[in-house]
This record gives C-alpha cells, structure tokens and sequence, in this order.
C-alpha cells in the first residue's frame, strides 16, 4: 500500500495575513522500491497551510482558491516549473 505524506516545501511571512504561511506537497510513496526512478515519490497535490482560513476570509490567492493568478509563494521565491496552476504537481 503506498504512503502518503505531508511536506513543507516553501515558507514565508504572507503579507495578506500577516503570518508566517507553509506551502505543502502530498508526497505518494510506493509500497515497492521502483528501480530507476530518480525521485522516490510523486506529488499528489499542494497545498498552503492557512488556505482554508484565506478563503473564508476572502483573502484572493491561488492557495485559497480565489485568485489562480496571484502566487505569494512565487512572488517571493519565483516560479517553480513542477507547481501547475491546479495545486498539483
Ligand atoms: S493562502 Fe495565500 S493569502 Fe493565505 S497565507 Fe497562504 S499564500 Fe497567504
């Protein structure tokens, strides 16, 4: 049975709430060592750590789901090529 676990990736103080946020990714391991495989996971999805409160609050981001075109995380740490615009990598 694969595992699925939770990683932060990125952090840093998000001027919308004015806290410190994390970006996560769920990282699906295998249940079996793959051979050749350069990286020994996959990310499912990704996630901030304060996008639920973001999005009951209206605070418009692509992590609260409000604004896909506005990236706090990639403002201040520029694109990541493996972040689609869907949260899933
Ligand atoms: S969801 Fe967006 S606005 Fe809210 S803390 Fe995360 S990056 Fe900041």
């Amino acid at each position: 049975m694969a595992t699925i676990v939770w990683e932060t990736v990125s952090q840093h103080w998000c001027d919308l709430m004015n806290q410190e946020a994390e970006l996560l990714e769920a990282r699906v391991y295998p249940a079996d060592i793959l051979p050749d495989v350069g990286v020994p996971y996959q990310v499912s999805a990704r996630k901030c750590s304060l996008g639920i409160s973001c999005n009951l609050a209206g605070y418009a981001c692509r992590w609260s789901y409000i604004n896909p075109g506005y990236d706090p995380f990639e403002e201040k740490f520029g694109r990541d090529p493996s972040v689609s615009l869907h949260g899933r990598g």
